[in-house]
């Protein structure tokens, strides 16, 4: 209501309002919200323009953090411009990968599998894609091993999904690692694979797994997983 008694129009409040901001903010500057902060704050009981950068410095890294800490530690040294990477998987494999990474980060694609023996370096390259994507921004990307998918849903309570699924569905990249390792729990995988492909969110899986293995039933993910993981995929072999 105003003086006269009458509704007061949303422009009449929204302008109340703004003269109302700009008194307070004519009055200041006011001390800087920080302790010890020696800035000056345009508004009262706020930060100054040096601690609110520093603040969203600090958000940024924790979020880049997050993802970074899900890569496995002895896989985190793998980065595209490191030496040993290419040492480990070879030049071609090095080459496909740099080529994949930039397609999911435009959208022209989703799904990158990553085949070969233990010890080929699959894992190495899938995080060296990851770091990529997390340099660029995409923090809520997330690593996970296929046999920690499958553990924790075994260990999940009856009716609740396991946050490391709840992360596994809503991160920007998602690296499924060493599909074939668990024991338990395929038809998660499975259908990670499936609702990531649905939405066409990104997703790497690394797997020593052949085509033809993974599209039979009897190894519990089938002709569906196995043509969205290869007929429409970027698909790098490392090794031999
Ligand atoms: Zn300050």
């Amino acid at each position: 209501m105003n003086a006269n008694g009458k509704p007061m129009d949303i422009e009449a409040l929204i302008e109340s309002i703004r003269l109302s901001q700009e008194a307070t903010r004519l009055a200041g500057p006011y001390p800087c919200a920080r302790a010890n902060c020696e800035g000056q704050a345009v508004m009262p009981r706020t930060l100054c323009l040096e601690c609110v950068a520093r603040e969203e410095r600090a958000a940024e890294a924790g979020r880049q953090r997050d993802a970074i800490v899900s890569i496995p530690q002895t896989l985190r040294w793998a980065r595209f411009g490191s030496p040993d990477l290419e040492k480990l998987c070879g030049a071609e494999s090095l080459s496909k990968a740099r080529k994949a990474a930039e397609e999911i980060f435009t959208g022209a694609s989703s799904v990158v599998t990553i085949t070969g023996s233990a010890g080929a370096g699959k894992s190495s390259l899938a995080a060296a894609i990851m770091s990529a994507m997390v340099c660029r921004g995409w923090y809520s990307s997330r690593f996970l091993n296929a046999y920690k998918i499958g553990r924790a849903y075994r260990n999940a309570k009856q009716g609740e999904p396991p946050q490391i699924l709840t992360d596994a569905e809503s991160a920007r990249l998602l690296v499924i690692d060493d599909m074939g390792s668990e024991l338990v729990g395929r038809d998660v995988v499975r259908e990670l694979v499936h609702i990531r492909h649905a939405e066409g969110d990104p997703t790497i899986v690394t797997t020593w797994m052949t085509q033809s293995q993974i599209a039979d039933e009897a190894n519990g993910y089938g002709d569906g997983v196995a043509r969205r993981l290869f007929d429409r995929a970027i698909h790098i072999q490392v090794g031999q």
